[in-house]
């Protein structure tokens, strides 16, 4: 009852990246790098067990992009063709790639690190991709000229590399979609369509992280167009509670989400988010508390797992690490309480 997991990134170590930064280059390459990946991804799970977190992650320390990070080895992208694309409906411009022939996978794009993790803990694992929807909304295509079929044949790919992940122990494969709740009519047309082509033939549990974004300017003024009340994920919730996803992943800790729209997802397991990924402020364990039974009006305990709104790969790491504490150590008070 009310496991903690953690919902995405963890910040890069200071002699593996720049630190407080999004997406910053590696100090490292060749073989110091893969070392000082697994070095950092280490640290992490270590930290994370010792936080008392029951779900680990590799806290995306082998990739510097969310999505970039997988597609960086696809087939069919050119890398020297760089569009400036405005994405999340144009919350943001971003550079990025172009798709230019049919996509296929170069062999295992995070195998290797799946295996690192695998063999260096033994908690359940949860390892997360993009989405098949957010991937279309961060690259740029002169060949498929549609974002469904675009989204398929990118399905078909993170299908294979879901298989993979499970086959080498992975317990929770997640599929980051932050472009959902930009998109809510697509969500219910194509993008749910595309998760299920992405889980085929998984016996893994398998989730779905939609969230309002890194605490980055842009989203964070973003958030602040959206009114008192941010209803978009009522839009496609009804739609993905009949999915066969299981798991949900939501931003709930200092948003302005109603919590009641968790009444929607009565047949998932939902991760509520109850550490704020956009202050540095580390919260009590009280307040995580506080955030959980709340949410425990609209989802049984025994399907609530505590999380975080997003990743936390901008803060610093010390304070990441106190987040993690707190997570646990909230989850632990009201599990508690509820006996
Ligand atoms: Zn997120």
């Amino acid at each position: 009852m009310i496991s903690t997991t953690v919902a995405g990134s963890l910040p890069k170590p200071s002699w593996l990246a720049k630190p407080e930064q999004l997406w910053a280059a590696w100090k490292l390459e060749g073989d110091a790098l893969i070392e000082g990946q697994q070095d950092a991804a280490l640290a992490w799970l270590k930290t994370q067990e010792a936080a008392g977190i029951d779900t680990v992650t590799d806290g995306e320390q082998f990739r510097n992009h969310f999505v970039h990070g997988f597609l960086q080895s696809i087939i069919g992208i050119d890398w020297e063709l760089m569009t400036t694309m405005g994405i999340r409906d144009n919350r943001y411009d971003a550079q990025v790639p172009t798709v230019t022939e049919a996509v296929r996978r170069n062999g295992s794009v995070h195998g290797a690190a799946a295996k690192f993790c695998r063999d260096n803990t033994d908690r359940e694992l949860r390892f997360t991709l993009p989405g098949p929807m957010t991937i279309c909304d961060t690259i740029a295509d002169t060949h498929y000229g549609s974002r469904p079929e675009m989204a398929m044949a990118f399905a078909d790919l993170l299908n294979e590399e879901a298989r993979e992940l499970e086959a080498l122990g992975v317990d929770v494969i997640q599929f980051d979609e932050p472009a959902f709740n930009a998109f809510m009519g697509d969500v219910n047309e194509w993008g749910v369509d595309a998760l299920h082509r992405a889980i085929d033939g998984l016996s893994c549990k398998t989730a779905v992280h939609i969230c309002y974004g890194y605490g980055i300017k842009a989203n964070i003024d973003w958030k602040n167009s959206l009114g008192t009340e941010w209803t978009q994920y009522a839009d496609f919730f009804p739609v993905l509670n009949t999915s066969r996803i299981d798991q949900v992943s939501l931003e709930c800790a200092n948003s302005r989400v109603p919590m009641s729209l968790i009444a929607l997802l009565k047949d998932k397991e939902v991760l509520v988010g109850a550490i704020d990924v956009a202050t540095n402020e580390i919260e009590t364990p009280e307040k995580v508390a506080a955030t959980l039974r709340e949410a425990t009006e609209f989802v049984d305990p025994e399907r609530l797992i505590a999380s975080t709104n997003c990743g936390m790969a901008p803060l610093p790491r010390h304070v990441a690490e106190a987040k993690l504490v707190a997570l646990a150590q909230g989850a632990a008070l009201l599990r508690k309480e509820l006996g």
